[in-house]
C-alpha cells in the first residue's frame, strides 16, 4: 500500500513510519515541523520507499493516490499545545477535515489518532470507550481536548455522511525513544532530571495516576486497529496504572540515580486518574501491551542518555 502519515516527524508518527515500512509499504510522511523533528526521520534518508513533505495540513494539498491515511498531526504535550493553542485547534478541525477529504477522494482507509484526553478528568474509572468524559471546554487543556473531540466528531461524520472507512484510536500516555526530551511530559522530565542528577519534579502530592504504554506496544495496537472495521473509538494504552510518585521511584531505580524528589504545584485541570479499559481492543484484535514500565524505561535509557550527553556538548540529540 501507499500510506500517508500526517505528523510523521513526531514521536508516534516516526515510529509508525518505521513499522509500516517494515511491513513492506510505501510511506509519504507529511509534517509542518511545529513540534516534530527531522531527526526522528534521519535514519530513513536513504529509504526509497519513504518520502517526506514539509507541509501544514491546514493548507489543502493533494498527495496523489493513497490507500491508507494515519492522521497523527497535532501538538500533543501540555507544554506544546499551550504554546500553540490556536494551531492545535486548527489542525484538529481544518487539518483533520483536509485529511478526510483526501481519504474520500482516493477511497483510502483512515485512522485518526485521538486521545484519552477525550475523557478529561474522568469521573468513571477505568475509562471505557462508552464513557463521554468530563472535559473543561474553556480551561488551559481545552485547546487540545476539544480539538481531539472535534476531530472524533468530524471523523464519525465523514464515515456516516460520506462513507469514508474510518477508525478512531484513543491513545493513552506513551513513552520511549524519540519522546521529546524537553516537552515537559512526565517521563521525559523524570528521565532527564534523573540522568542529570537534578531533583525529580513531582507535581502535587504525586498521587495522581497515569498508565504508561511503551512505544512498540502502542504501534502494534495501531496496526491491529487499522486492520479492523471498527468505526467507533478504541482505547490503545497500557492498563497498568501508576501514581506519579511511584513512577518517579521507578525512574530512580532504572537510572540508578541519586536524585531526590521535589514537589511542585499541580497544573490546572490535571486529571486525577487515567487508566484505559482495553477489553474492546482485546476482543476486536487480540491486542494487549507486553512491556511493563520498568522494562520500557530500561529500553529508553540509551536514548535519554544520548539527549543528556548531546545537551552537554551543545548538539541536537541524535534520536534512536
Ligand atoms: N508531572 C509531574 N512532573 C513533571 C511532569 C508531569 O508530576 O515534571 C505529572 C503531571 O502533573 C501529570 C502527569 O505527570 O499528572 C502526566 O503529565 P504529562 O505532562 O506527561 O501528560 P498528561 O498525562 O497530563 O497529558
Amino acid at each position: 500500500m501507499r500510506i500517508l502519515i500526517t505528523g510523521a516527524a513526531g514521536f508516534l508518527g516516526s515510529h509508525l513510519a518505521d513499522a509500516l515500512l517494515a511491513e513492506g509499504h510505501t510511506v509519504l510522511g507529511v509534517d509542518n515541523l511545529c513540534t516534530g523533528s527531522l531527526e526522528n526521520l534521519r535514519h530513513l534518508d536513504r529509504e526509497p520507499r519513504f518520502e517526506f513533505l514539509q507541509h501544514d495540513l491546514c493548507e489543502p494539498f493533494d498527495p496523489g493516490r493513497v490507500d491508507y491515511i494515519f492522521n497523527f498531526a497535532s501538538p500533543a504535550s501540555p507544554v506544546d499545545y499551550s504554546r500553540l493553542g490556536v494551531a492545535t485547534l486548527l489542525v484538529g478541525s481544518v487539518g483533520t477535515c483536509n485529511a478526510l477529504g483526501i481519504a474520500k477522494k482516493y477511497g483510502a482507509r483512515f485512522l485518526h489518532a485521538s486521545t484519552s484526553e477525550c475523557y478529561g478528568d474522568p469521573l468513571v474509572h477505568p475509562q471505557a470507550e462508552d464513557y463521554w468524559g468530563n472535559v473543561n471546554p474553556v480551561g488551559p487543556r481545552s485547546v487540545y481536548d476539544e480539538s481531539k473531540r472535534f476531530s472524533e466528531a468530524l471523523t464519525m461524520a465523514w464515515w456516516r455522511y460520506h462513507g469514508v472507512d474510518t477508525r478512531l484510536a484513543r491513545i493513552f500516555n506513551t513513552y520511549g525513544p524519540r519522546l521529546q526530551k524537553n516537552d515537559g511530559r512526565v517521563i521525559s522530565n523524570f528521565m532527564m532530571q534523573a540522568l542529570r542528577g537534578e531533583d525529580l519534579t513531582v507535581y502535587g502530592a504525586g498521587d495522581q495516576t497515569r498508565s504508561f504504554c511503551y512505544i512498540s506496544d502502542e504501534i502494534e495496537g495501531f496496526l491491529g486497529l487499522a486492520r479492523t472495521d471498527e468505526h467507533y473509538p478504541v482505547n490503545i494504552g497500557n492498563p497498568v496504572e501508576w501514581t506519579i510518585l511511584d513512577c518517579a521511584r521507578a525512574v530512580l531505580r532504572v537510572t540508578g540515580s541519586a536524585s531526590r524528589i521535589a514537589y511542585a504545584p499541580l497544573p490546572v485541570d490535571d486529571p486525577i486518574h487515567r487508566q484505559p479499559d482495553i477489553s474492546k481492543a482485546k476482543r476486536l484484535f487480540g491486542w494487549e501491551p507486553k512491556i511493563d514500565l520498568e522494562t520500557g524505561l530500561r529500553l529508553s535509557l540509551d536514548y535519554f542518555r544520548g539527549c543528556v550527553e548531546s545537551d552537554a556538548e551543545g548538539k541536537t540529540p541524535v534520536r534512536a
